[in-house]
């Protein structure tokens, strides 16, 4: 039997909009996982009438319920009375979550004031969630058919109060295991990844194939439902084949964060270094590379290359060179990139030269107009890359993404 569950967000900052909503698209995310169905998310702001209304309507429409916010001290947190209330229960003192809260206050160091008891008043005959992750317990109970459950506010302990104390409440209502795949894709958007595997997508049922758009590409999540999770993996493999194939160079892996994570394995296992030559994107390839732990291992340094002094001096592109073809152009990257080479002592080194805008260059190259080269012992390669007329700092990282992804192509054999 599938179940529906509802979210009720309470918050009167969430309607304001001084806050957004990310406990409801983590517990939509979770809830789905689980294989329940989330049809709708309510936000209501800290008013008890309006609360009990969200209730009453998410009653007939779901037999789960599940609220954040208001379980705290002040006035304002008002989600355990209305819900009780809903359902027709008092409200009761629980005397351990008491004591949790007494002793939380004086492992503190800090003086509680008695409106903090308050948070130790829950639904009678509820299940008591406790909360490691801060003050206030969630609380979840049945009634009139309906499983409810009270989790906190603030993201942190939404996430752990929903993973460690929600679920296990919900797990008899979850049959079997759901398991995801993610195959990760560089440089296809959307659309150009659904048209390919829209006949798939139809086709399927268990598992299921859905697209999601990211900033440098398209992520595709294979689900599976079944009793172990061995079976579920077993359906997810030929469906993951089936992906890689009709997506074919644009896979970047499976279960992978991003492209300069991956070229970062992949140089480790090679035992090869890389060194960056910017220019429009000011460092950002460089960033990306050490923002990895373990980074050091693999990436050499780089050169801020951001005037022609600098390209000439330091990395050594001729003169007549910047001045013959200009600083954006396939020639300049070229010799950025074999210049880095030779002097960062890398075995790889990756350049950019562009237009980040806002407007065109001296010569007329129009934003986003980026030439990226790559070099390595004996040979060399130049992509220009055109990121349209988009804001500056769009340019910029989707060249530094673009200008790595052309190591993930010489490593994997596609140069
Ligand atoms: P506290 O004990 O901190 O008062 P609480 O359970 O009463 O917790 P709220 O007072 O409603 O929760 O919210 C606490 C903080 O948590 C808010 O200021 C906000 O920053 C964050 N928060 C609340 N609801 C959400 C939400 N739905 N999504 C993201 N953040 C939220
Ligand atoms: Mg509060």
């Amino acid at each position: 039997m599938s179940h529906t569950a509802e979210l009720i967000a309470v918050g009167t900052e969430l309607l304001l909009g001084d806050i957004a909503n990310t406990n409801a698209q983590m517990l939509s995310q979770g809830l789905s996982q689980l294989g329940i169905n989330v049809f709708y998310h309510t936000v209501v702001g800290d008013n008890p009438e309006r609360l009990r209304q969200a209730v009453a309507i998410a009653k007939t429409r779901a037999d789960i319920i599940l609220t954040t916010g208001g379980l705290g001290p002040t006035c304002d947190d008002l989600t355990k009375v209305a819900l009780a209330e809903s359902f027709g229960k008092k409200l009761v003192r629980h005397a351990p979550s008491e004591q949790r809260i007494r002793d939380r206050f004086a492992a503190m160091g800090h003086e509680m004031t008695e409106n903090n008891l308050q948070q130790a008043m829950l639904p009678e005959g509820c299940t008591v969630l406790d909360n490691d992750w801060g003050t206030a317990p969630g609380a979840a109970f049945t009634a009139e058919g309906v499983r409810v459950i009270l989790l906190p506010g603030p993201p942190w302990e939404c996430e752990n109060m929903f993973r460690y104390r929600a679920v296990p409440f919900l797990q008899d209502l979850v049959e079997g295991v759901i398991v995801s795949r993610t195959v990760k894709t560089f440089g296809i958007g959307e659309s150009a990844a659904e048209a390919v595997l829209r006949p798939l997508m139809t086709r399927l049922q268990n598992p299921t194939l859905a697209p999601y758009a990211k900033p440098t590409g398209t992520e595709l999540r294979i689900t599976a439902r079944a009793q172990t999770q061995a079976q579920a993996l077993a359906l997810i493999a030929p469906v993951e084949e089936e992906v890689k194939a009709l997506l074919g160079e644009h896979v970047i892996g499976v279960d992978v964060r991003s492209v300069p994570e991956v070229v970062l394995s992949l140089l480790r296992e090679r035992g090869l270094t890389l060194g960056t030559a910017e220019s429009c994107t000011g460092g950002f390839m460089a960033k990306l590379m050490t923002d990895l732990p373990g980074s050091s291992a693999v990436f050499r340094g780089g050169v801020v290359s951001y005037t022609n002094e600098v390209k000439a001096n330091v990395l050594g592109v001729p003169w007549a060179m910047l001045e013959e073809h200009g600083a954006v152009s396939p020639q300049v990257a070229q010799a950025m990139a074999q210049g880095a080479r030779h002097s960062l002592g890398c075995d790889l080194a990756v350049s950019a030269t562009g237009v980040a805008g806002p407007g065109p260059d001296e010569r007329g190259n129009p934003v986003g107009l980026v030439y990226l080269g790559l070099a390595w012992e004996g040979g060399c390669y130049v992509k220009e890359f055109r990121a349209g007329n988009v804001a500056r700092e769009r340019v910029r990282r989707q060249s530094a993404q673009q200008g790595l992804d052309l190591v993930r192509r010489k490593l994997t054999g596609l140069l």
